[in-house]
Protein backbone atom coordinates (compact mmCIF):
# COMPACT_ATOMS: atom_id res chain seq x y z
CA UNK A 1 0.00 0.00 0.00
CA UNK A 2 2.94 2.34 0.96
CA UNK A 3 4.54 1.55 -2.44
CA UNK A 4 1.27 2.50 -4.24
CA UNK A 5 0.96 5.60 -2.74
CA UNK A 6 4.69 6.98 -3.55
CA UNK A 7 4.14 5.23 -7.07
CA UNK A 8 1.02 7.89 -6.97
CA UNK A 9 3.28 10.62 -5.91
CA UNK A 10 5.95 10.22 -8.29
CA UNK A 11 3.00 9.97 -10.73
CA UNK A 12 1.56 13.59 -9.47
CA UNK A 13 5.32 14.63 -9.20
CA UNK A 14 5.60 13.51 -12.96
CA UNK A 15 2.57 15.43 -14.22
CA UNK A 16 3.27 18.58 -12.56
CA UNK A 17 7.29 18.60 -13.78
CA UNK A 18 5.31 18.32 -17.29
CA UNK A 19 3.18 21.25 -17.39
CA UNK A 20 6.24 23.78 -16.78
CA UNK A 21 7.95 22.18 -18.85
CA UNK A 22 5.53 21.99 -21.70
CA UNK A 23 4.81 25.74 -21.04
CA UNK A 24 8.41 26.65 -20.75
CA UNK A 25 8.89 25.70 -24.41
CA UNK A 26 6.59 28.32 -25.21
CA UNK A 27 7.58 30.96 -23.11
CA UNK A 28 11.55 30.68 -23.54
CA UNK A 29 14.48 30.04 -21.20
CA UNK A 30 12.85 31.10 -17.60
CA UNK A 31 10.58 28.49 -17.37
CA UNK A 32 13.13 26.01 -18.27
CA UNK A 33 14.94 26.90 -14.97
CA UNK A 34 11.43 25.67 -12.59
CA UNK A 35 11.49 22.81 -15.15
CA UNK A 36 14.49 21.73 -14.51
CA UNK A 37 14.92 22.15 -10.77
CA UNK A 38 11.43 20.42 -9.98
CA UNK A 39 12.57 17.24 -12.41
CA UNK A 40 15.62 17.12 -10.10
CA UNK A 41 13.89 15.10 -7.74
CA UNK A 42 11.83 13.01 -10.05
CA UNK A 43 15.28 12.08 -11.97
CA UNK A 44 16.74 10.84 -9.00
CA UNK A 45 14.18 8.13 -8.47
CA UNK A 46 13.52 7.23 -11.96
CA UNK A 47 16.29 5.10 -12.83
CA UNK A 48 15.27 3.17 -10.24
CA UNK A 49 12.16 2.24 -11.74
CA UNK A 50 13.82 2.35 -15.06
CA UNK A 51 16.60 -0.08 -13.67
CA UNK A 52 18.25 0.31 -17.05
CA UNK A 53 21.75 -1.97 -16.13
CA UNK A 54 19.64 -3.46 -13.21
CA UNK A 55 18.53 -6.99 -12.98
CA UNK A 56 16.03 -8.80 -11.18
CA UNK A 57 17.71 -11.52 -9.27
CA UNK A 58 14.72 -13.24 -7.67
CA UNK A 59 13.81 -17.01 -7.60
CA UNK A 60 10.28 -16.51 -6.11
CA UNK A 61 8.08 -13.67 -7.26
CA UNK A 62 8.12 -10.72 -4.96
CA UNK A 63 4.28 -9.75 -3.64
CA UNK A 64 3.67 -6.48 -1.52
CA UNK A 65 4.13 -8.08 1.99
CA UNK A 66 7.19 -10.29 0.76
CA UNK A 67 9.76 -8.13 -1.49
CA UNK A 68 13.12 -9.20 -1.67
CA UNK A 69 15.79 -7.11 -0.18
CA UNK A 70 18.33 -8.66 -2.33
CA UNK A 71 17.33 -7.63 -5.23
CA UNK A 72 18.02 -4.13 -6.86
CA UNK A 73 15.29 -3.93 -8.77
CA UNK A 74 12.36 -5.47 -6.53
CA UNK A 75 13.58 -3.85 -3.76
CA UNK A 76 13.83 -0.25 -5.87
CA UNK A 77 10.93 2.04 -3.87
CA UNK A 78 8.00 2.70 -6.13
CA UNK A 79 8.15 -0.39 -8.59
CA UNK A 80 5.69 -2.66 -9.92
CA UNK A 81 6.23 -6.03 -8.84
CA UNK A 82 3.77 -7.60 -11.18
CA UNK A 83 6.02 -6.66 -13.98
CA UNK A 84 10.23 -6.29 -12.95
CA UNK A 85 10.11 -9.29 -11.03
CA UNK A 86 11.01 -12.17 -12.66
CA UNK A 87 10.96 -14.97 -9.90
CA UNK A 88 8.60 -17.83 -10.10
CA UNK A 89 4.88 -17.43 -8.55
CA UNK A 90 5.38 -18.63 -4.84
CA UNK A 91 4.03 -22.30 -4.97
CA UNK A 92 0.38 -22.51 -3.60
CA UNK A 93 -0.53 -24.58 -0.55
CA UNK A 94 0.24 -28.34 -1.14
CA UNK A 95 -2.44 -30.81 -0.39
CA UNK A 96 -1.87 -34.18 0.87
CA UNK A 97 -4.45 -36.98 -0.37
CA UNK A 98 -5.13 -40.01 2.09
CA UNK A 99 -6.68 -43.02 -0.03
CA UNK A 100 -7.84 -44.78 2.17
CA UNK A 101 -9.62 -41.57 3.73
CA UNK A 102 -10.45 -40.18 1.16
CA UNK A 103 -9.73 -36.62 1.87
CA UNK A 104 -7.80 -34.13 0.62
CA UNK A 105 -5.63 -31.83 2.93
CA UNK A 106 -4.27 -28.51 2.74
CA UNK A 107 -0.93 -27.48 4.33
CA UNK A 108 -2.90 -24.73 6.14
CA UNK A 109 -5.38 -27.72 7.62
CA UNK A 110 -8.38 -27.34 5.26
CA UNK A 111 -9.71 -30.58 4.66
CA UNK A 112 -12.08 -31.72 1.73
CA UNK A 113 -14.15 -35.23 2.12
CA UNK A 114 -15.09 -37.41 -0.32
CA UNK A 115 -11.88 -37.38 -2.87
CA UNK A 116 -11.55 -40.44 -4.77
CA UNK A 117 -8.94 -41.10 -7.26
CA UNK A 118 -9.19 -43.38 -10.10
CA UNK A 119 -5.95 -45.06 -9.65
CA UNK A 120 -3.70 -43.50 -12.14
CA UNK A 121 -3.60 -40.42 -10.27
CA UNK A 122 -6.58 -38.47 -10.99
CA UNK A 123 -8.62 -37.10 -8.80
CA UNK A 124 -12.20 -35.97 -8.28
CA UNK A 125 -13.72 -33.81 -5.69
CA UNK A 126 -17.40 -35.13 -4.56
CA UNK A 127 -20.11 -33.78 -2.31
CA UNK A 128 -18.37 -30.90 0.25
CA UNK A 129 -21.76 -29.42 1.11
CA UNK A 130 -20.71 -29.25 4.49
CA UNK A 131 -17.68 -26.67 3.58
CA UNK A 132 -17.66 -23.56 5.45
CA UNK A 133 -14.80 -21.61 3.39
CA UNK A 134 -15.21 -18.84 1.53
CA UNK A 135 -11.96 -19.17 -0.78
CA UNK A 136 -10.90 -21.83 -1.95
CA UNK A 137 -7.20 -22.37 -4.46
CA UNK A 138 -7.15 -25.60 -5.59
CA UNK A 139 -3.77 -24.76 -7.42
CA UNK A 140 -0.99 -26.70 -5.30
CA UNK A 141 0.74 -29.64 -5.98
CA UNK A 142 -1.10 -32.70 -4.48
CA UNK A 143 0.91 -36.29 -3.11
CA UNK A 144 0.29 -38.99 -0.61
CA UNK A 145 2.22 -40.03 2.19
CA UNK A 146 4.37 -42.38 0.14
CA UNK A 147 5.10 -39.28 -1.96
CA UNK A 148 2.84 -40.46 -4.71
CA UNK A 149 1.71 -37.58 -7.38
CA UNK A 150 -1.82 -36.83 -7.96
CA UNK A 151 -3.66 -33.92 -9.89
CA UNK A 152 -6.88 -32.90 -9.75
CA UNK A 153 -9.03 -33.27 -13.23
CA UNK A 154 -12.74 -33.72 -11.78
CA UNK A 155 -15.20 -31.45 -10.24
CA UNK A 156 -17.38 -34.24 -9.11
CA UNK A 157 -21.75 -33.94 -9.23
CA UNK A 158 -22.93 -31.17 -6.48
CA UNK A 159 -19.64 -31.20 -4.49
CA UNK A 160 -19.75 -27.65 -3.63
CA UNK A 161 -23.35 -27.29 -3.83
CA UNK A 162 -25.12 -24.72 -2.02
CA UNK A 163 -21.69 -23.97 -0.38
CA UNK A 164 -20.39 -20.60 0.85
CA UNK A 165 -17.89 -20.58 -1.31
CA UNK A 166 -17.69 -16.97 -2.61
CA UNK A 167 -14.50 -17.60 -5.43
CA UNK A 168 -12.64 -20.92 -6.67
CA UNK A 169 -9.33 -21.28 -8.44
CA UNK A 170 -9.24 -24.01 -10.27
CA UNK A 171 -5.53 -25.68 -11.29
CA UNK A 172 -4.76 -26.04 -14.91
CA UNK A 173 -5.58 -29.50 -14.76
CA UNK A 174 -9.27 -30.01 -14.29
CA UNK A 175 -11.06 -31.20 -17.26
CA UNK A 176 -14.32 -31.81 -15.91
CA UNK A 177 -17.01 -29.78 -13.92
CA UNK A 178 -19.91 -31.93 -13.05
CA UNK A 179 -23.63 -31.70 -12.56
CA UNK A 180 -24.91 -29.24 -10.28
CA UNK A 181 -21.33 -28.83 -8.68
CA UNK A 182 -21.54 -24.84 -7.79
CA UNK A 183 -25.18 -24.98 -7.71
CA UNK A 184 -26.94 -22.45 -5.13
CA UNK A 185 -23.28 -21.32 -4.02
CA UNK A 186 -21.90 -17.96 -3.57
CA UNK A 187 -19.57 -17.64 -6.02
CA UNK A 188 -18.80 -13.97 -7.50
CA UNK A 189 -16.77 -15.24 -10.06
CA UNK A 190 -15.31 -17.85 -11.75
CA UNK A 191 -12.38 -18.69 -14.39
CA UNK A 192 -12.18 -21.69 -16.49
CA UNK A 193 -8.56 -23.26 -17.02
CA UNK A 194 -7.30 -24.11 -20.94
CA UNK A 195 -7.72 -28.02 -19.52
CA UNK A 196 -11.63 -27.52 -19.23
CA UNK A 197 -13.25 -29.93 -21.70
CA UNK A 198 -16.88 -30.45 -20.17
CA UNK A 199 -19.08 -28.62 -17.62
CA UNK A 200 -21.83 -30.84 -17.08
CA UNK A 201 -25.85 -29.82 -16.47
CA UNK A 202 -26.34 -26.52 -14.17
CA UNK A 203 -23.12 -26.72 -12.65
CA UNK A 204 -23.48 -22.90 -11.56
CA UNK A 205 -28.03 -22.97 -11.26
CA UNK A 206 -28.86 -20.47 -9.21
CA UNK A 207 -25.62 -18.97 -8.29
CA UNK A 208 -27.33 -14.79 -7.24
CA UNK A 209 -23.98 -13.33 -6.27
CA UNK A 210 -22.31 -14.45 -10.64
CA UNK A 211 -22.39 -11.15 -12.34
CA UNK A 212 -20.26 -12.20 -15.16
CA UNK A 213 -18.55 -15.20 -17.04
CA UNK A 214 -17.00 -16.21 -20.04
CA UNK A 215 -17.58 -19.01 -21.68
CA UNK A 216 -14.38 -21.13 -22.94
CA UNK A 217 -13.96 -22.20 -26.23
CA UNK A 218 -13.32 -26.50 -26.62
CA UNK A 219 -15.64 -27.08 -23.69
CA UNK A 220 -18.37 -29.41 -24.07
CA UNK A 221 -21.34 -27.51 -22.71
CA UNK A 222 -24.61 -28.86 -21.07
CA UNK A 223 -27.69 -27.46 -20.33
CA UNK A 224 -29.11 -24.80 -18.44
CA UNK A 225 -25.76 -24.50 -16.83
CA UNK A 226 -25.95 -21.08 -15.74
CA UNK A 227 -29.89 -20.92 -15.34
CA UNK A 228 -31.03 -18.84 -12.46
CA UNK A 229 -28.10 -16.93 -11.68
CA UNK A 230 -30.20 -13.91 -11.41
CA UNK A 231 -27.24 -11.04 -11.76
CA UNK A 232 -25.50 -12.51 -14.25
CA UNK A 233 -25.56 -9.22 -16.79
CA UNK A 234 -22.07 -10.35 -18.61
CA UNK A 235 -21.17 -13.16 -20.79
CA UNK A 236 -18.46 -13.34 -22.46
CA UNK A 237 -18.03 -16.02 -24.96
CA UNK A 238 -14.29 -16.60 -26.34
CA UNK A 239 -14.13 -17.46 -30.19
CA UNK A 240 -14.37 -20.69 -31.38
CA UNK A 241 -17.87 -21.50 -29.60
CA UNK A 242 -20.42 -22.46 -31.78
CA UNK A 243 -23.61 -23.17 -30.06
CA UNK A 244 -25.32 -21.93 -27.15
CA UNK A 245 -27.35 -24.84 -25.11
CA UNK A 246 -30.47 -24.96 -24.16
CA UNK A 247 -31.57 -22.78 -21.05
CA UNK A 248 -28.17 -22.11 -20.35
CA UNK A 249 -28.62 -18.84 -19.91
CA UNK A 250 -32.64 -19.12 -19.06
CA UNK A 251 -34.04 -16.87 -15.83
CA UNK A 252 -31.04 -14.84 -15.94
CA UNK A 253 -32.53 -12.38 -15.64
CA UNK A 254 -30.10 -9.48 -15.54
CA UNK A 255 -28.62 -10.48 -18.64
CA UNK A 256 -30.39 -7.70 -21.05
CA UNK A 257 -31.55 -9.12 -24.44
CA UNK A 258 -29.15 -6.74 -26.88
CA UNK A 259 -26.35 -7.89 -24.60
CA UNK A 260 -27.05 -11.31 -24.77
CA UNK A 261 -27.36 -10.60 -28.58
CA UNK A 262 -24.12 -8.91 -29.07
CA UNK A 263 -21.70 -11.32 -26.92
CA UNK A 264 -23.26 -14.87 -27.78
CA UNK A 265 -22.70 -15.58 -31.61
CA UNK A 266 -25.35 -16.82 -33.40
CA UNK A 267 -25.79 -20.51 -32.74
CA UNK A 268 -25.53 -23.26 -36.00
CA UNK A 269 -28.35 -25.68 -35.12
CA UNK A 270 -30.19 -24.87 -31.79
CA UNK A 271 -33.44 -23.54 -31.92
CA UNK A 272 -33.35 -20.20 -30.72
CA UNK A 273 -31.38 -20.46 -27.53
CA UNK A 274 -30.82 -16.17 -27.86
CA UNK A 275 -34.04 -15.97 -26.97
CA UNK A 276 -33.85 -17.64 -23.92
CA UNK A 277 -32.00 -14.44 -21.81
CA UNK A 278 -35.81 -12.58 -23.01
ZN1 LIG B 1 13.81 -9.16 -8.28
ZN1 LIG C 1 11.32 -9.94 -6.88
Amino acid sequence: MRKRIISLLIAACMVLTMVPVTASAQEGTESIVIGQSAGTPEKEELPVGASAPLECVCDTRCTEGAINSQCPVCSAEGVVLEEVCLGEPAPSTRWTYDPQAHTLTSDDHITLYNVTDDGSGNLTINGNREISLSTLDLTGGISDREGNRYVLTAIGYRAFQSSKLTSVVFPDTLTNIGGEAFQSSSLNSVNFPKSLRAIEMNAFGSCGLLTSVTIPSGVSLDSYIFTFCRNLSTVTVEEGVTSIPDGMFSNCGALKPSTGRKTIPSPKSEREPLREPL
